[in-house]
């Protein structure tokens, strides 16, 4: 499954199916995103086998779950495509959303619920996190 930017410079593929995946409603990944949440695809780092485009980082101090975040976005259009996080070293977060095309399986949990806009409602059977 390839994840792709929306320039259609960067992307980046992988061979596996995401071993964390989930959506944000917070304040960042609303910004991150320019939507409503953010959705959250977590592969283990072996699982990517290709990589491609130029990308620019930055880094992110998470204070709730108290972590950094170094992402990574396209350096053409600016797309956030991949993420690391300091708790998690062994994995790489994917942003679903650039999964557009590759039929991504529907996420399981939903987190920073307690910031989820009032008209976003979400499958019952998720597991679901105030913060
Ligand atoms: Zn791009
Ligand atoms: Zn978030």
């Amino acid at each position: 499954m390839t994840a792709t930017c929306a320039c259609g410079q960067a992307s980046i593929t992988v061979n596996a199916l995401p071993s964390m995946h989930g959506v944000c409603h917070c304040t960042n990944c609303k910004r991150r995103t320019g939507s409503a949440f953010g959705i959250s695809a977590y592969f283990d780092r072996t699982a990517v086998v290709q990589q491609r485009g130029e990308t620019k980082t930055y880094t992110f101090h998470h204070t709730a779950q108290n972590h950094d975040q170094e992402r990574h976005f396209c350096s053409h259009c600016g797309t956030t495509l991949f993420w690391f996080v300091s708790s998690v070293p062994e994995k790489i977060g994917i942003a679903g959303g650039c999964f557009a095309d590759a039929g991504l399986p529907e996420p399981s949990y939903s987190v920073t619920d307690r910031k989820r806009e009032s008209w976003v409602s979400l499958p019952q059977h998720w597991e679901v996190y105030a913060d």
